[in-house]
């Protein structure tokens, strides 16, 4: 009967080791008394979590404070280079794969570009090999401080007990890849070394959430513009899922019945109207002449356009008011839906027309919505950034190290 007891003990050891872990994560540097009121843990266990993970290297000392009238207070915090992390991008435009210090500080990165549109999968699982080949080539992080890789794709993930993570892509013709089985028969991925894959969007919705403008919200929505248009709903502190985890296909909620075709085949949905490729054609049946040869510089041209003015300069505007109503329109109904604190616009596009479209799409949310949630719901730009998915993607293997109490993967070597 023995067994119960040091289970419990076991796991009190762990939820203690976690509690500790998070909040010098996440707010530290931290001294232990400090510690004590934040975590709830007595000063005893607090010394004692605390000189396990030191002694792990999990943890270092960083200086102390001046206290009042006692001796200085060492301060604490999480040990950047104990171990590490990769996060992986698999973007509409390429593959990016970067490597992480624990603290989400890059220390690498590696970019392979994509014939725009053309997501075949063993292209995708070449390039991520190459990617990780490129990083982890003459270095001996393999299997050793490496905590994991975490894979951002466009689709819906379905987990199966067997095989592993299953992407279904629709927007990108994946139907049911299993990317887990494929990248884990691939020569490059390392011995041991856990593989996580999740959404693109809700893993850049996790890092929004915990390191940018979602910072401190327990009911938020992270939304994403680039050519696809998707969200991260957040639902007390936790992203939310759904039966089947595609909780959050914002882009293909309905706009306009019968409307514009939609990349997913379906009509009228908010992708058609405000995903980069649909604002760049709607400019376009307007007479205008998107520059450049890709996304990002032709929606560019379309800000360019109107600032110049004259008549394409209205004709810019004009494209561009729409889309702030289209958006506007589109987050009335997550607030409607549900209720957040905080809707956070990011995504390439997103952060690239927000600046000029945020006062439209403010006025259109309070247009469209109830007014009561409407005036309690701020809508803000993302803060980290367009490149941002690699680092939400390293949330995957980070999340788990931080549930574990720092405890590293099996297999998985941790050194100081
Ligand atoms: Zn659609």
């Amino acid at each position: 009967m023995g067994e119960p007891d040091r289970r419990t003990v076991r796991d009190l050891r762990r939820t203690n080791r976690a509690a500790l872990l998070r909040r010098l994560y996440f707010e530290g540097p931290l001294s232990r008394q400090e510690l004590g009121p934040v975590t709830g843990l007595s000063s005893g266990s607090i010394s004692n979590v605390a000189a396990e993970l030191l002694t792990e290297g999990v943890l270092e000392e960083a200086g102390s404070v001046e206290s009042d009238g006692g001796r200085p207070r060492t301060l604490l915090r999480v040990a950047p280079h104990s171990a590490y992390l990769i996060g992986v991008d698999v973007g509409e435009t390429g593959v990016r794969v970067e490597l992480f210090d624990l603290t989400l500080t890059e220390v690498a990165r590696s970019e392979q570009p994509l014939e725009t549109g053309r997501h075949d999968v063993a292209l995708v699982v070449q390039l991520v090999e190459k990617g990780l080949a490129a990083l982890l080539t003459g270095t001996d992080l393999t299997a050793r401080k490496l905590l994991g890789i975490g894979v951002g794709v466009p689709g819906i993930v379905e987990q199966r007990a067997h095989g592993g993570a299953v992407v279904h892509g629709q927007t990108v013709g994946w139907d049911a890849v299993p990317l887990e089985a494929l990248l884990r028969a691939s020569a490059g991925l390392p011995d041991g070394v856990p593989l996580h894959i999740g959404n693109g969007a809700k893993t850049l919705g996790q890092a929004e959430m915990w390191f940018g403008a979602g910072r401190g919200a327990r009911d938020a929505v992270i939304a994403l513009l680039g050519s696809g248009v998707g969200a991260c709903v957040v639902t007390g502190g936790e992203p939310y899922g759904g039966a089947t985890s595609s909780a959050g296909e914002w882009g293909h909620t309905v706009l306009t019945v019968g409307g514009r075709r939609c990349r997913c085949g379906a009509r009228g949905c908010l992708e058609a109207y405000v995903g980069a490729g649909a604002v760049l054609e709607r400019w376009r049946e307007e007479g205008g002449e998107p520059p450049g040869t890709d996304q990002e510089s032709a929606l560019a041209g379309l800000l360019a356009a109107e600032s110049a003015g004259g008549v394409q300069g209205r004709t810019a505007g004009g494209v561009l008011a729409a889309t702030a109503e289209y958006l506007g329109a589109g987050i009335a109904d997550l607030v409607n839906l549900f209720n957040p604190e905080r809707i956070v616009l990011g995504g390439w596009a997103g952060l690239l027309l927000g600046p000029r479209l945020l006062p439209a799409v403010r006025e259109a949310t309070e247009a469209y919505a109830l007014s009561y949630p409407a005036a309690r719901t701020a809508v803000e730009l993302g803060r980290l950034g367009p490149d941002a998915v690699t680092v939400g993607a390293a949330t995957l293997p980070l999340r788990r190290f931080l549930d574990a109490g720092g405890s590293a993967p099996p297999g998985v070597a941790m050194s100081a």
